[in-house]
């Protein structure tokens, strides 16, 4: 009989798996609980590093048109100081495709989409609770009645996911707060800001706070404030006053970025699950994703839900009669990667928002002998 594979969740590593998948003749069903592909922004642009999206990408056989979308100019950044002054600004060799080029989640998103079956992905379906059938498999209800069965489920629900109380009750830390505006239209309502950000990513770097601001590719201007997780409602961060106040002393020049965005800040909780997380194998369920492993975003973690994609795709593949056997070798593998990942990401995260984090950051970029693996753009 064939095994029902069902993935809750359709964001990045959701699709990837059901793409990969698909490619080697396994259905799956994915379960997404937004009511469309334009439901909701998908937020802003990824670099896509070659040893973890980019090869997921190409296990998907997608790696051609991830080459037309992607923008390798946007691998450019500048990091400055609160007076405007210029600390690192790395350009790109025009034309290389080598590193890790930027592409819009949007763009990403609709790029896997595109490449399942219609019926792949079920919309409108709010996983609220699996739960465990007598003899293998679980029972799905989604909310507003609805209901499924499988055979294995794969989490891939993202930061607060449903089917990780399966497996672990790692909890949630607070790890610092985001704050976010938008610029439309940048290179002709903000020429001045369209300049100052650039193609690519800019980082102010002042004491324990980020400024930051990222050219998307419909010329708008993404722009992220990290703060220390301190006990504040974030209700405080809702007004362009308040914000700007956070920043009295900086050049005026980049505080712009904050007066500029087309709409109040919308701040957000950054959260992240202890480092070491790991869980006992359960028969029939596992976690890809931030569902897996939530980590401070500093440039890993949709790269590293496409690649935990991959290799459970893999892992099904080579062992079709074994789903358990997969799972295992998947996981196994996974926690083995993944821990050295999120040390580096909370140590990242850590030194982004210390006093002393414009010099750390600095030394961070300019010395070793490659570019580091980290994207503390925060938006
Ligand atoms: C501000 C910020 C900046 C970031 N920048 C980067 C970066 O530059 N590079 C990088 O690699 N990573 C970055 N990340 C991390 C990255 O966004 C995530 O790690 C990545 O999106 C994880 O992919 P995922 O598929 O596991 O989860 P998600 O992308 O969160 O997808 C989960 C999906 O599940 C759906 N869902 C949730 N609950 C349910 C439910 N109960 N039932 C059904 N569906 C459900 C959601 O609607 C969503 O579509 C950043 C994160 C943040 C917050």
């Amino acid at each position: 009989m064939k095994t029902r594979i069902a993935i809750a969740g359709g964001g990045l590593g959701g699709l990837t798996l059901a793409r990969i998948l698909h490619r080697h003749g396994i259905d799956a069903v994915v379960y997404e609980r937004e009511a469309g592909r334009s439901a909701r922004s998908q937020g802003g642009s990824l670099d896509l590093h070659p040893e973890s999206g980019q090869q997921a990408l190409a296990e998907a056989g997608l790696a051609a048109r991830f080459r037309s979308e992607a923008r390798p100019e946007g691998e450019e950044h500048r990091i400055l100081d609160p007076t405007g002054r210029t600390l690192v600004h790395h350009k790109p060799q025009p034309g290389a495709f080598s590193g890790r080029p930027e592409i819009d989640r949007t763009a990403l998103r609709d790029l896997l989409l595109d490449s399942l079956p219609g019926d792949a992905v079920a919309w409108q379906h709010r996983l609220v609770a699996a739960t465990p059938r007598r003899g293998g498999g679980f029972g799905l209800a989604f909310d507003g009645g609805h209901s499924a069965d499988c055979d294995v489920l794969i989490g891939a629900d993202g930061a607060r996911s449903v089917v990780r109380s399966l497996l672990t009750d790692a909890a949630l830390s607070h790890v610092a707060t985001l704050v976010e505006l938008s610029i439309s239209d940048a290179d002709r309502r903000h020429p001045d800001l369209a300049e100052l950000v650039g193609p690519g990513n800019l980082w102010c770097v002042g004491v324990n706070q980020i400024l930051a601001a990222q050219r998307l590719g419909d010329g708008s201007i993404r722009v992220g404030i990290s703060l220390p997780a301190v006990d504040r409602h974030l209700d405080t961060y809702r007004s362009k006053r308040a914000v700007l106040d956070m920043f009295d002393g900086w050049d005026p020049s980049l505080t712009a970025l904050i007066e500029a965005g087309d709409s109040p800040p919308t701040p957000r909780r950054i959260e992240a699950m202890p480092t070491g997380t790991r869980w006992t194998h359960q028969p029939g369920v596992t976690l890809i994703g931030d569902a897996a492993h939530l980590m401070p975003p500093v440039g890993e973690g949709a790269n590293q839900a496409m690649l935990d994609a991959a290799e459970l795709a893999a892992e099904l593949a080579n062992n079709p009669a074994d789903p358990d056997l997969a799972i295992c070798r998947y996981e196994e593998a996974m926690f083995t990667r993944i821990h050295p990942i999120a040390e580096m990401s909370a140590r990242v995260q850590a030194m982004m928002l210390s006093p002393t984090a414009a010099d750390d950051i600095t030394r961070f970029f300019t010395s070793g002998p490659t570019e580091p693996a980290v994207d503390p753009v925060g938006v």
